[in-house]
């Protein structure tokens, strides 16, 4: 069998309370009964050393039998005993009692309608009246008869060496009437505890299954299953257990799906990386090709016109750049000279041997060319028929005797071209750079040495300086 978890909480709750107010209010109940009885028993012990003395032992040791009745001393004794019950209306009965080897037996009893005779055995087992021929003493707990209620003391007889006690019946009607009243009220706050108990046991377990009942909606609503499992035979927090496992397994789930799906899209990211960098270097290259194209000539493969008039400004402003910030060009390094070359008669070569051995030979004189500059030099295919050589830091003499080493080249056996059996000359014009000269005006110098080369004869080498 199981309970919910609201019975258990109830119950739980129910249980402390009672057993708290029931701990307290026993607690209270007995310290009011004993000192309602232990006030009692003082005023019995007291009463009875108190009473000790009424008779005297000389007395007593004369009344043995019923035949002693007769005596004075009985006659006084007696009617001392009454005299004292009478004089206090809580006392119900005195009596003088006898010790006599193992047997305790009556010598006076005030009793005026049924009194104990003397020497009659007292046949009740009471170890507070052996107690009492010792040291005053009382019973510890009341006694109900037809007569009423009643609590007994003793004391020994003054002088009388444990001999004889004087026991006395009190009253304790009035006392029994408290102990009824607070049975009474202890029943009542009882019973009213319990009521507190259930309503606050009530209360209680109602304010704790309202958390958990909440824990539990949120718990169902963060589970998307709705709360797929079901429980059979178990109680709200069994539930909210299930609920909750359910929800973290989806968690979980999810959360795997998640990751699987970050993994995925890193890959397709990454893949879509790789292409961009592999179409990137792609077009990077077909960039360099394209520029290089731009600035290539197609036949020759040395660097067209435009890729050379560049080269040609650049050298000049670096010239420049140099002059202002040294204030002087020096001779050697602060110059540049540049050689414009033209072929003679190549309309000839075109016309007597082809268009394409016109081609071939203007391959292999770019290739002599190129094999013959310095490295810093540059070699372009300025025109149709027509090559300009640039030589950084370099003078108009070293720069004529260049190119009077690149005509003698030319004009020899050296330079052999497939399919065209003669030699090829060429026209140089030669100038140099000087402070301050545009690129259009070097080359104008440069096209008019050429056509004093041509003009002389052709296969020469000219110059102009400004
Ligand atoms: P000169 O000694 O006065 O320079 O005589 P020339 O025949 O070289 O003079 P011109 O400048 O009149 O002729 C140049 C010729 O070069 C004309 C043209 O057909 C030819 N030519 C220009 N470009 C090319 C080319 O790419 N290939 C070939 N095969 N011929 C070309
Ligand atoms: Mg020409
Ligand atoms: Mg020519």
């Amino acid at each position: 069998m199981t309970f919910s978890t609201r019975k258990k909480l109830f119950l739980s709750h129910f249980l402390a309370i009672v057993l708290v107010s029931g701990s307290i209010g026993s607690y209270f109940y007995n310290s009011a009964i004993e000192s309602l009885l232990g006030s009692l028993q003082t005023r019995l012990k007291y009463s009875a050393a108190l009473l000790s003395n009424a008779v005297t032992p000389a007395d007593l040791d004369q009344i043995l039998t019923p035949a002693d009745k007769t005596k004075p001393a009985y006659q006084s004794g007696i009617a001392r005993l009454r005299e004292l019950v009478a004089s206090n209306p809580d006392i119900a009965f005195i009596y003088v009692t006898r010790r006599d080897g193992a047997q305790i037996k009556f010598v006076l009893d005030s009793d005026p309608d049924d009194p104990a005779q003397p020497g009659e055995v007292y046949l009740v087992d009471a170890p507070a009246l052996l107690a009492g021929f010792e040291a005053p003493s009382c019973d510890r707990e009341l006694i109900h008869d037809k007569w009423g209620t009643f609590m007994s003391g003793y004391a020994p007889i003054r002088g009388s060496n444990g001999r004889y006690a004087i026991g006395i019946d009190m009253r304790a009607d009035e006392v029994e009437r408290k102990l009824n009243a607070l049975r009474r009220t202890g029943a009542f706050s009882l019973v009213l505890s319990v009521l507190m108990a259930l309503l606050f046991g009530h209360l209680l377990s109602r304010s704790f299954l309202r958390r958990i009942d909440a824990l539990h909606a949120r718990c169902l609503e963060v589970s998307q299953s709705g709360g797929s499992s079901t429980v059979t035979g178990g109680d709200e927090l069994d539930q909210l257990t299930v609920t909750f496992n359910d929800m973290m397994r989806e968690l979980r789930q999810s959360q795997a799906e998640l990751e699987q799906r970050v993994e995925r899209r890193t890959a397709e990211l990454q893949d879509a990386n790789r292409q961009l960098q592999a179409e990137i270097s792609e077009r990077e290259r077909m960039a360099k090709l394209l520029e290089q194209t731009a600035r290539t000539d197609f036949l020759t493969k040395l660097i067209n016109r435009r890729a050379m008039a560049q080269s040609l400004q650049t050298e000049v402003a670096r010239l420049e750049r140099a002059n202002s910030e040294s204030g002087r060009v020096e001779a050697a390094s602060g110059t540049f000279s540049m050689v414009l070359v033209d072929i003679d008669h190549f309309k000839n070569i075109n016309d007597q041997f082809g268009h394409d051995i016109g081609d071939e030979v203007l391959k292999a004189l770019a290739r002599a060319f190129e094999a013959s500059v310095r490295e810093q030099d540059i070699v372009a295919r300025w025109g149709g028929e027509e090559f300009l050589i640039l030589l950084p830091n370099t003078g108009q003499a070293d720069a004529v005797e260049q190119a009077e080493r690149l005509r003698q080249l030319l004009d020899s056996d050296k330079l052999r071209i497939d399919r065209y059996p003669h030699r090829v000359t060429a026209s140089f014009g030669v100038s140099e750079y000087s402070k301050g000269q545009s690129v259009e005006s070097m080359l104008k110098q440069a096209d008019v040495a050429l056509y004093q080369a041509k003009a002389q004869g052709r296969n020469q080498v000219r110059a102009i300086s400004s």
